[in-house]
């Protein structure tokens, strides 16, 4: 049977890149996998501690985020959601697992670099915010601790975006090593750990607004980046409006020239993928358009899903 696992961090209100990356591809397995099918979806706030947190913040983002999980349609009568840190299991087997984890793995994983560059995470008294003393432990070994939440439901099937690839690939190598070296005659019949498998939702990498070359992020500082499944259809339409585009007339899809435009496309195409057979061509179809009225599209586009889904 298969046994479907996930989590989020209580960092802040889910954005879109989170809907159409993860929860709502959540949902639909939630409500299409047969019976036999075991679903686990967490917030997990111990990772979310791994940069600075105010206690009260992390609090209210934590019942926020239970909320979410409720408002995208996942229900606790078919799924298990729940707080990692209410199931200390998950620390116990991050240890176990530790003593095998490569640093040299690790330290290949991009994501920490990224969440170095935090500015709550910059010690005033390292004058190297990026250098090895400012790093701490438990964001270096991040992956270790998301590979003990998935292998410890012997999980088949983990639904995340693209930057958790990375992750997914480590939690796989690291079970199969462990399997190596503590059951080396298990040969097929039961492992002891599962390696699990990655499902990508087709909207695997929704990008900032204000930064189109970066992903979009709960943590990112600038709340114009990114759009909540809790906004209203003003906010929509100003942070839409305000997405950095590109001096280029017309509407074309082209991800490396034009990664603010084909973000917009994106956003239209993944929202209803009936509306055209690919990104290119809606594109197509949008030719001649001006931006504005693209934007006026996406906007329209957004808001009636997100409030009709969630
Ligand atoms: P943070 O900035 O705190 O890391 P986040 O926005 O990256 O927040 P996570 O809680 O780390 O969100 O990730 C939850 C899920 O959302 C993961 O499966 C992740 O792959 C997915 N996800 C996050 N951002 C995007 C994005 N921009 N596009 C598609 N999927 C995303
Ligand atoms: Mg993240």
């Amino acid at each position: 049977p298969r046994v479907i696992f996930s989590g989020i961090q209580p960092t802040g209100i889910p954005h879109l890149g989170n809907y159409l990356g993860a929860l709502r591809l959540w949902a639909t397995l939630q409500n299409e996998e047969d019976e036999q099918t075991e679903l686990f979806f967490s917030i997990v706030d111990l990772h979310a501690i791994t940069i600075k947190q105010n206690a009260k913040q992390l609090q209210q983002w934590r019942k926020e985020m239970l909320a979410s999980l409720y408002a995208v349609g996942l229900s606790p009568e078919r799924s298990t959601i729940f707080y990692q840190s209410s199931v200390p299991q998950h620390s116990e087997l991050m240890w176990i697992l530790s003593c095998t984890a490569s640093m040299g793995y690790l330290s290949r994983m991009t994501q920490w670099k990224s969440k170095l560059a935090l500015p709550n995470n910059t010690s005033p008294l390292d004058p190297s915010p990026t250098g090895k003393a400012a790093l701490k432990l438990g964001l270096f070994s991040y992956p270790v601790l998301q590979a003990a939440d998935i292998l410890l439901y012997r999980t088949t099937h983990v639904p995340v975006g693209e930057d958790q690839a990375q992750h997914l690939e480590f939690a796989r190598e690291l079970a199969i090593g462990f399997n190596h070296v503590y059951a080396p005659n298990s040969k097929g019949n039961v492992p002891l750990l599962v390696p699990p498998q990655i499902i990508m939702s087709p909207a695997k990498r929704v990008m900032s607004l204000t930064n189109p070359t970066k992903k979009m992020s709960k943590s990112d500082t600038d709340e114009k980046s990114r759009i909540l499944i809790t906004d209203n259809e003003n906010v929509i339409k100003k942070k839409i409006n305000r997405a950095l585009t590109d001096s280029i007339e017309g509407v074309s899809y082209d991800r490396e020239a034009r990664p603010g435009v084909s973000n917009l496309i994106n956003l239209i195409y993944h929202m209803d993928e009936s509306v055209a057979s690919s990104p290119e061509e809606l594109a197509k179809e949008f030719d001649g358009m001006s931006l504005k009225a693209l934007k006026e599209k996406v906007a329209e586009t957004v808001e009636m899903h997100i409030h009709d889904e969630t």
